[in-house]
């Protein structure tokens, strides 16, 4: 598949027009790169083409689409299914790195292929943050909010929620820019796109005033806490994160990022809703993981991006061999939520490294996990033993059934299409905008065609 030595005649005109391009826009070049890896991050997930390509321009990425017959756009490779895949070729956006921030407008543009971290020290040198950001900075900006990637905190909506415009090389190799302002139709459904309608390659994102955050770690939180004052312990600093392994009735960790206005750094009490302040630096997983590539604990303070993600830049994250799961239902349901998978515990823990449970703001974005619903997402790091996983994912699921579970899409599950479909209202919606740019399912890839597409 996209092979030029079967050229038919639509093949022909697409390379013309490649070439055309390519020559119009003073050599540039899309070649063929070999040194990017053929498996995800972990290892867990294998892609079934060779055939990468790294542009750096705009032009470049139109050249490169009109080269093959099939395609996806490939960030740093973080996601665990097959989301990114493609049995014809991936556009990696690495190369897409220019950033400008407009302090007049209070954004910045940025090139999709930029990481979290790289992006967030540029723009905290010149005053600036964004609202939020995930566990991790090392993953690409567009494949970051290509899939509704998401951090903490009961205000917070997921980082999609700061872009303003999209820019993107559709099928046809066109540029489009679609805006939060102008395009109040289409740019819901733009956003989180899942890679579909073509390739980001800048995203205009709203700043805030850089900000300063201290986190601290309690241990032991009772779920029974959680039946009446769940939403008073997630909303209790700017984010909150519980850690579990559902065994012994508890969260063995409860992650706490406060925002420091004015510079005060006030005392945080020893018992946090029965939890115990913790005494030494600790990793989400338990205290027998060495805790150096996680982001300072102890209430010191830092910049937002060296406290927000859980584990730091130059490290890491997570424990690297994993695989990962996770669930969004209404926040009103999250107690219920909690207790149901909470009877499978002898089932998940075996296979699990730790459970993370944050919360969403509700946003306006078509395919988001949280499309109008304040959300409680219930994640599961597993240890990278996939038969098991997809073994206990339908009891789980099944248990979350009577709240409606929206999976990650960048994470393993196994609902099937027909349950997606009815948990995203404006799916067809979605479906009809793919269609607008990428007629031919140029885009479609397996994972599409199995969760997402008609
Ligand atoms: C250790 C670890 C921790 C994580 N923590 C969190 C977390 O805290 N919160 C959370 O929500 N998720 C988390 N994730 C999941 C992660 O945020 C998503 O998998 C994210 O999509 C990865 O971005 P990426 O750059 O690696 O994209 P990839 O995995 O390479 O691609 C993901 C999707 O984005 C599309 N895409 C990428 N670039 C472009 C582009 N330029 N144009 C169009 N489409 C594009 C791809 O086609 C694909 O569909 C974590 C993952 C890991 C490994």
């Amino acid at each position: 598949m996209g092979d030029k030595s079967n050229l038919d005649r639509r093949d022909f005109i697409r390379a013309t027009a490649a070439v055309a391009a390519t020559s119009m826009l003073n050599n540039s070049t899309f070649a063929e790169i070999t040194n990017v890896p053929r498996e995800n991050w972990s290892g867990t997930y294998h892609f079934h083409t060779n055939k990468v390509f790294q542009p750096r321009t705009a032009a470049d990425v139109a050249a490169a689409i009109g080269s093959v017959k099939e395609v996806r756009a490939l960030g740093t490779r973080h996601s665990f299914n097959g989301i990114a895949d493609s049995t014809s070729a991936q556009i990696s956006t690495l190369g897409l790195k220019d950033v400008q921030v407009n302090a007049a407008e209070h954004t910045v543009k940025a090139g999709g292929g930029i990481r979290l971290g790289e992006l967030a020290e540029i723009i905290d040198k010149q005053g600036w943050a964004l609202h939020n950001l995930p566990s991790l900075p090392h993953i690409s900006l567009a494949g970051c909010i290509s899939t509704a990637t998401h951090g903490s905190g009961v205000k917070n909506g997921n980082i999609s929620t700061a872009i303003r415009e999209v820019e993107f090389v559709s099928a046809d190799g066109k540029l489009h820019t679609l805006s939060r302002a102008k395009d109040a139709d289409t740019f819901p459904g733009a956003v989180v796109a899942l890679g579909a309608l073509g390739v980001i390659t800048n995203l205009t994102v709203d700043l805030h005033p850089r900000f300063d955050v201290a986190q601290s770690v309690y241990e032991n939180l009772s779920f029974d806490q959680l039946q009446h004052n769940l939403v008073d312990i997630m909303g209790a600093a700017y984010s909150v994160s519980l850690f579990t392994h559902w065994q012994n009735n508890r969260a063995d960790q409860v992650w706490i990022k406060r925002r420091v206005e004015n510079g005060e750094n006030h005392q945080l009490p020893e018992m946090f809703y029965g939890a115990t302040l913790a005494k030494k630096k600790l990793h989400p997983a338990g205290p027998q993981m060495d805790a150096t590539g996680c982001t300072e604990q102890g209430g010191s303070i830092g910049p937002w991006y060296e406290r927000l993600p859980h584990f730091k830049l130059a490290f890491t994250p997570s424990s690297g061999h994993e695989i990962q799961t996770e669930y969004f239902v209404p926040l009103e349901h999250g107690y219920e939520a909690i207790r149901a998978v909470e009877t499978l515990r002898d089932r998940i823990t075996p296979h699990l490294i730790v459970t993370e449970v944050r919360t969403i703001a509700a946003d306006d974005l078509w395919m988001s996990m949280a499309y109008q619903r304040p959300s409680l997402a219930i994640h599961f790091t597993w240890k990278p033993e996939e038969a098991a996983i997809l073994d206990v994912l339908p009891a789980i699921e099944a248990k979350l059934a009577p709240f409606h579970p929206r999976p990650h899409w960048a994470k393993v599950f196994t609902l099937p299409k027909q349950e997606i479909t009815a948990r995203y209202p404006r799916l067809n919606d979605f479906r009809t905008l793919v269609k607008k740019y990428d007629p031919n399912g140029e885009f479609a890839n397996d994972f599409m065609k199995k969760s997402v597409l008609a």
